[in-house]
């Protein structure tokens, strides 16, 4: 972006600390943003929100101490399952495990807790995913 859609006048590339409030937490973070030189405004692209987003899931499981996106990823690799599998397990919502691993968003307690227990527990999750009815078969054991 280069000019202002409202006035035409000249934006700039602006980075500032700012709250953002995400469910019931709000943390302070880096956005990165447009603003307009003549008239204020403020643009923000998808990509930047998605940053922003990740910032704050970021400085959230910082302070929780909660899993991190690349260890959920891990965890259901090793598992075998894919993203809308885990998801169904976990009984989240559709793109809930997708968001988690891409860290705009972290999870919450109990799903942090459950991911976990499935990280030691493979079985558990096994479980889950048969009486759910996905897959016949229990997926293949990793050796870690
Ligand atoms: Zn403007």
């Amino acid at each position: 972006m280069e000019r202002c859609p409202i006035c035409d006048g000249a934006v700039v590339l602006t980075r500032e600390m700012r709250d953002i409030t995400v469910g019931r937490r709000t943390v302070r973070v880096e956005h990165e943003f447009y603003r307009c030189g003549g008239c204020a405004e403020e643009y923000l692209e998808p990509e930047m929100m998605d940053a922003v987003l990740a910032h704050a899931a970021a400085a959230i499981r910082e302070e929780d101490g909660t899993l991190a996106p690349v260890e959920i990823a891990a965890i259901r690799r090793d598992l075998g399952y894919t993203q809308a599998e885990l998801e169904t397990i976990l009984n989240t919502g559709a793109k809930t495990v997708t968001r988690w691993e891409r860290g705009t968003v972290s999870p919450t307690g109990p799903a942090d807790t459950l991911l976990r227990v499935f990280g030691r527990h493979p079985d558990v999750a096994h479980e889950i995913a048969e009486a759910k009815g996905l897959r016949g078969s229990v997926p293949v054991r990793r050796h870690r």
